[in-house]
């Protein structure tokens, strides 16, 4: 579910998904594996998306999603293909798209945006309880345990239980269900490219306010194939986009992708389709700020905004 919040006072739009955790583990997994291109291929497993390069020394693959997925992708390749993956590079660090990356690690190298790090770390020990934790914790004592734990802390509590001994302590909740994300071996600031057996695949930062701080466009140059995860989705409106985040520099994040050189983009959601698809995002994005800022000259409220504005022209995306 996704709700947009129009913040009058700064004058942004936030939009806050809340993640229905339990539903997406109780789904029936959907393994579809597609070739889009001469050397490119799409992978899903229910709602999440990877794309990979298949060349002569091997395999580079995007995000791993999960270690159930990697397993069966893993074997896929194998079969297919007869080649392992030597490298996995990492759109962003959320725990729904990188885990599962150990899988591979008996052959792959792991790329990842520097502040992947910062993010897969233990926030330091006197971290308290974020906001949405607070009311779990029914003896008061700082920490989550199992049995106070509900949703995503109940169904995922080994995942955010970094030193497993059966209590969430606040830097542990904040940190969140990272503890099946491998750690990147290489990391890079702005730009990163990655060769194999001849062809290249380029890593490009798209800025600190996109979605989240650690969040990379990769690029399969000689296919001109664009992967993108979360912060930009094709032919459906914004969604997964968490906590505040600054229009403008979203919009920067995204024009960021358009200046790449691809002709399909793939979403880690959703559709792929040809790359104008990134455009007619950007602009979807600009006119709802358009009408948010009109509305909010015009005094309208935050529930009248949310009642007003309804983005027709969109009606034929994926809801
Ligand atoms: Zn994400």
């Amino acid at each position: 579910m996704t709700r947009i919040n129009f913040n009058l006072k700064l004058c942004s739009i936030s939009i806050l998904t809340i993640f229905s955790l339990n539903s997406w583990a109780q789904e029936q997994a959907e393994f579809i594996f597609e070739q889009i291109s001469e050397n490119v291929y799409r992978a899903a497993n229910n709602s999440h998306r990877t794309a990979l390069l298949l060349t002569e020394e091997g395999v580079i693959l995007a995000d791993p999603i999960n270690a159930g997925f990697a397993t069966r992708l893993k074997q896929e390749i194998a079969e297919r293909f007869g080649v392992p993956v030597r490298f996995v590079l990492y759109s962003h660090h959320h725990w729904d798209h990188a885990s599962g990356g150990a899988v591979f690690a008996d052959t792959a190298t792991f790329v990842g945006h520097e502040n992947m790090l910062t993010q897969l770390a233990l926030p330091s020990a006197g971290t308290p309880l974020p906001r949405g934790a607070v009311d779990l914790d029914a003896d008061g004592n700082g920490q989550i345990e199992r049995a106070e734990a509900e949703g995503a802390y109940a169904s995922n509590f080994d995942l955010y239980d970094y030193d497993s001994n059966g209590s969430l302590s606040g830097a542990e909740a904040t940190r969140g269900p990272l503890n099946e994300v491998r750690k990147p071996d290489i990391t890079y600031a702005e730009k990163m490219s990655v060769t194999l057996g001849g062809k290249t695949v380029e890593m490009v930062f798209t800025g600190v306010h996109t979605h989240t701080d650690d969040m990379s466009v990769i690029v399969f140059s000689e296919d001109r194939v664009g992967f993108m995860v979360d912060f930009i989705s094709i032919q459906r409106p914004p969604r997964f986009i968490q906590g505040d985040q600054p229009i403008e520099t979203w919009i920067e994040g995204i024009e960021i992708v358009e200046a790449q050189a691809f002709d399909t983009a793939v979403g880690g959601h959703g559709n792929y389709a040809e790359a104008n698809f990134v455009t007619l995002f950007r602009e979807y994005i600009e006119k709802l700020r358009d009408q948010v800022a009109a509305g909010i000259a015009a005094g309208q409220s935050n529930e009248q905004l949310q009642e007003a504005i309804h983005m027709e022209e969109y009606a034929d995306w994926i809801s």
